[in-house]
């Protein structure tokens, strides 16, 4: 037969903290502190499977009302007290307490059991009665509301319109007689909104509380929460029925929370506050102001009420060990709840406490050195995707902020600069040194460079996972997103905000991590990468197998990147290194040639510029591996479009403009992202590939002559779908690189590898292992063609799919296991099987997702690469990915 019921009481309880699914976590809690002998008030848990019960069948399962008399009893007999008795009354609360915590369930309801005779139980002395009747209005009015689902602002009005009558400020001034007045308008309210007297029996008033704990399990504001949390509706929730401890027992009494730590710096001090003379919800109210904990607290704060430190030592000490022993218990950092009955402490709550990502850090890493958990551990502890918030500038939080619009906080971290409206606009200013803020309406995939050159964007519509957010999040650049009280005003170019006009080239500061518009230049405070991230970032490389590469393209991301703890390139795109400034007139003037000669023209002056880069590159890196990959431009983005742009190129071509737009519709392709693009184009025209590999091979013996700590380029192949497309690039990269070499006098390694971004390479992939000595995934092609959509198109029905429930992931953002996981999975293998030792990586977006690169310590791919702001969630993603590995597989 199924137990509906758990018990806890002094010393000991039939649950324990491991049932957190039966009892909840407040139940699991509750019987854990009373199993470790803390000072518990008795009670029992309802398990969450009455509730799934309740919901299914309209009614309490049978057996689970006997099951509460007799938990009641055990209470009864622990407290002295009984529970409907008009002498000596057992009150009690009730308390909902789900799986994990959630806000949305119904509020407890305290001092149950109260009636027009026991309130009389409650005690004869003055100072007694009067909280006999607080006790009983409270009742009522909690009953009223969360039970009898009563507004209960109308209990507040009719409370205010009493302390008005009787001349007095605070409800602690209402005397015995007085809030017997207030109860007996309380109860005529009920009646008259309800048509039934309040309920005097006890157990029936049990029996609605429960009812309504499980009910509020369906309410609207639970099923939201848990939609947006992923929390699975069939769970139900437990249900705590405990003896009531009294905080609101006169002037010796008091009820508050506390921290064991700080959580937002994470010292370590008991952290909290409490109100003398109150019962919970008065903390929570926040009608009275609460008093800090500690005395140092208390100065910090500037508060001039004294602090429970000092108001009631006993307590206080009795606190502070407890929560020590809480902490060495549950190794964690706790948020407990707790009442002082006539200076008796007695223990309502315990859970791990919600930090802030410093606190985390601060508090895992003071645990290690305090011995209580392991650097493993700790490593554990930190969510990968909240370091996001360290590593930006962020606005000094001693300074005021003026506001002058707000939106979604898109992309972490703060930024000033002067407002542009244009992406050419952007560019420009980059190229002058200038630092600017975009501010569109939108973003759309034209905008990317003018993105990549701003400090920050701007937008004044769109959501999360618009264009804009989508993008700078991946580019570490902050962004504001759906700013909704403003307005661009495209054509006099001017952007108006709340109470201010401003126009293009004033200073604006965006907050990506608030989603606040702040107006002028503001003080940062700069990312503090060492002290306790530091060492925490340590101990996650020791625990980590996969190394972590970053994709970058310019010097400035691989400084970036490195300063994160890159360990070495994984993708460097050669085309993103053709966008800037003059480049972009040659590049175009190489894509447009006539001929062969026309673009061995062109890349004669392309040579340079690329040997420069690299040369750069592979001196920051220092001997890292540095996996370049060949030219594979979508055309389209180079073609020049508007007629300026045709007239510039065709005057440096000494073609006629109509000549040169003859040329640009030729090379129009329908689909280019399926089109000539890739390893397509360096087979077309080799002289292209034949001139980035010399580019390389000079770039690395100038950068081994220069460090000393030769590079080991890696040659990456885009788009290779057969293996004769791979042999064919690769002959002309061997023929280049034995001469360069030959010319130089120096033999460099190099490996020669191909992207796995087409399902037929994957399959094929040990085929084309005999002539590919490393494979990178190229997951953002390889989903773009394994699902058949367009990645640039995706956003038009990605969210309908979604909200509709067809898929749940994003799959360009969070790696589709099943379908792309599957040609992972079956490319390394097939890889493998050929070529047992080659080094296989990740290189789309999602080599910086977590739950991805736990798939990739899965496949036992060798590194991820992942763009530089992303490196260190990389590493710590990794870390614990291999830590999983290990415990799950038993090894250590
Ligand atoms: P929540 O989940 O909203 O924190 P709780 O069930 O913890 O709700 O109850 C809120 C507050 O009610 C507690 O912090 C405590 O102050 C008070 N409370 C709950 N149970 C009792 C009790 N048995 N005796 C006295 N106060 C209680
Ligand atoms: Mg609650
Ligand atoms: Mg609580």
């Amino acid at each position: 037969m199924e137990k509906w019921v758990y018990t806890f009481g002094s010393g000991k309880a039939e649950g324990s903290a491991r049932d957190v699914t039966r009892l909840g976590g407040k139940g699991a809690n509750l019987a854990e502190m009373a199993a470790i002998g803390l000072p518990v008030p008795p009670g029992l848990t309802v398990v969450s499977d009455a509730c799934v019960y309740f919901l299914k069948n309209n009614a309490l399962p049978e057996g689970l009302r006997d099951e509460i008399l007799a938990g009641i009893a055990t209470i009864e007999a622990e407290t002295g007290k009984r529970f409907g008795d008009a002498a000596n009354p057992l009150l009690l609360s009730v308390r909902s307490g789900a799986r994990s915590s959630m806000p949305g369930m119904m509020d407890t309801v305290l001092n149950l059991g109260l009636n027009d005779q026991t309130v009389q139980g409650l005690g004869h002395s003055a100072e007694d009665a009067r909280f006999a009747f607080d006790s009983y209005r409270r009742f009522i009015q909690m009953y009223g509301d969360v039970v009898l689902g009563l507004d209960h602002a109308i209990f507040e009005d009719i409370l205010d319109d009493a302390k008005a009558r009787f001349g007095h400020e605070n409800d602690t001034d209402l005397s015995a007689s007085e809030w017997q007045e207030v109860i007996r308008l309380y109860k005529a309210l009920i009646e008259e909104e309800l048509g039934e007297p309040f309920p005097q029996d006890p157990m029936v008033q049990l029996a609605g509380a429960v009812g309504a704990v499980f009910s509020s399990w369906m309410s609207a504001r639970a099923v939201t929460y848990r939609q947006l949390h992923n929390i699975p509706g069939h769970w139900g929730t437990a249900v705590n029925i405990q003896a009531m401890v009294f905080g609101n027992l006169g002037s010796g009494s008091a009820t508050g929370v506390a921290f064991t730590r700080n959580p937002s710096t994470g010292e370590k001090t008991l952290y909290g506050e409490f109100l003398v003379n109150a019962q919970g919800e008065d903390v929570v109210a926040g009608i009275r102001t609460p008093q800090a904990l500690t005395e140092k607290a208390r100065i910090e704060q500037g508060h001039d009420r004294p602090s429970l430190e000092k108001l009631m030592p006993e307590a206080f000490a009795e606190l502070t060990a407890i929560c020590d022993r809480l902490e060495a218990h549950y190794c964690d950092m706790q948020d407990v709840e707790f009442t002082i009955e006539r200076g008796a402490l007695w223990m309502l709550q315990t859970r791990a406490g919600k930090r802030s990502t410093r606190a985390a850090l601060k508090i895992a890493v003071d645990m290690v050195d305090e011995g209580l958990i392991a650097e493993e551990e700790a490593v554990s502890r930190i969510e990968p995707a909240s370091l996001d918030q360290l590593l930006h500038p962020t606005i000094d939080p001693r300074v005021a902020r003026q506001v002058i619009g707000s939106g979604l906080p898109a992309s972490p971290g703060a930024a000033t600069g002067e407002i542009v409206f244009t992406s050419e606009e952007a560019m420009a200013a980059e190229q002058e040194g200038r630092k600017v803020i975009l501010v569109r309406m939108e973003t759309s995939p034209e905008d990317i460079h003018g993105m990549n050159a701003a400090e920050g964007i701007l937008t004044t519509r769109g959501g999360m996972t618009s264009h804009a957010a989508v993008v700078a999040r991946g580019m570490g650049i902050p962004c504001v997103t759906g700013a909704g009280n403003m307005r661009v005003d495209q054509r006099n170019g001017l952007l108006l905000g709340l109470g201010v006009k401003l126009k293009k080239g004033d200073l604006i500061t965006i907050d990506g991590s608030s989603g606040q518009a702040l107006k002028g230049a503001v003080p940062m405070v700069q990312p503090e990468l060492s002290g306790d991230f530091a060492r925490l970032m340590d101990w996650a490389d020791k625990a980590r197998r996969m190394t972590v590469r970053t994709n970058a393209d310019t010097p400035a991301d691989a400084r970036a990147a490195r300063a994160f703890g890159a360990e070495g390139i994984g993708l460097c795109r050669t085309e993103h290194m053709f966008f800037e400034g003059e480049r972009i007139h040659v590049m175009r003037e190489m894509i447009l040639a006539e001929d062969e000669a026309g673009r061995r023209a062109a890349l004669d002056r392309l040579l340079p510029m690329q040997r420069s880069d690299f040369t750069e590159l592979f001196t920051i890196m220092h001997g890292q591996p540095v996996t370049i990959r060949l030219l594979d431009p979508p055309l389209h983005e180079f073609l020049p479009k508007t007629e300026e742009e045709i007239a510039d190129v065709a005057a440096a071509m000494g073609l006629l403009p109509r000549q040169l737009s003859q040329r640009v519709e030729a090379l129009h392709e329908f689909n280019p992202m399926l089109g000539h693009r890739g390893c397509r184009l360096a087979i077309s025209y080799p002289e292209i590939a034949e001139m980035q590999a010399r580019a390389i091979f000079e770039a690395a013996v100038a950068a081994a002559r220069e460090t000393g700590a030769p590079v080991e380029p890696e040659i990456m192949v885009p788009l290779v779908g057969l293996r004769s497309e791979l042999d064919y690039v690769k002959a002309c990269i061997e023929k280049v690189a034995s001469a360069v070499m030959r010319e130089a006098g120096l033999t460099i390694t190099y490996l020669v590898g191909t992207m796995i971004e087409l399902p037929r390479a994957a399959l094929r992939a040990h085929v084309i292992a005999e002539a590919a000595e490393f494979f990178s995934f190229g997951t953002n092609d390889l989903t773009q063609t394994t699902f058949g959509i367009s990645r640039d198109d995706a956003a038009a029905f990605i969210p309908t799919y979604q909200r509709k429930g067809i898929i749940e992931r994003d799959p360009f953002i969070s790696l589709d296991f099943d379908g792309v996981g599957e040609l992972i999975r079956i490319a390394a293998e097939r890889g493998r099987q050929t070529r047992p030792e080659m080094k296989l990586g990740i290189c789309g977006e999602h080599g910086g997702d977590p739950a991805s690169i736990h798939f990739c310590e899965d496949v036992g791919l060798d590194y991820v690469s992942c763009s530089p702001f992303r490196v260190p969630i990389a590493r710590l993603s990794a870390a614990q990915a291999s830590i999983l590995q290990r415990r799950e597989t038993g090894k250590s």
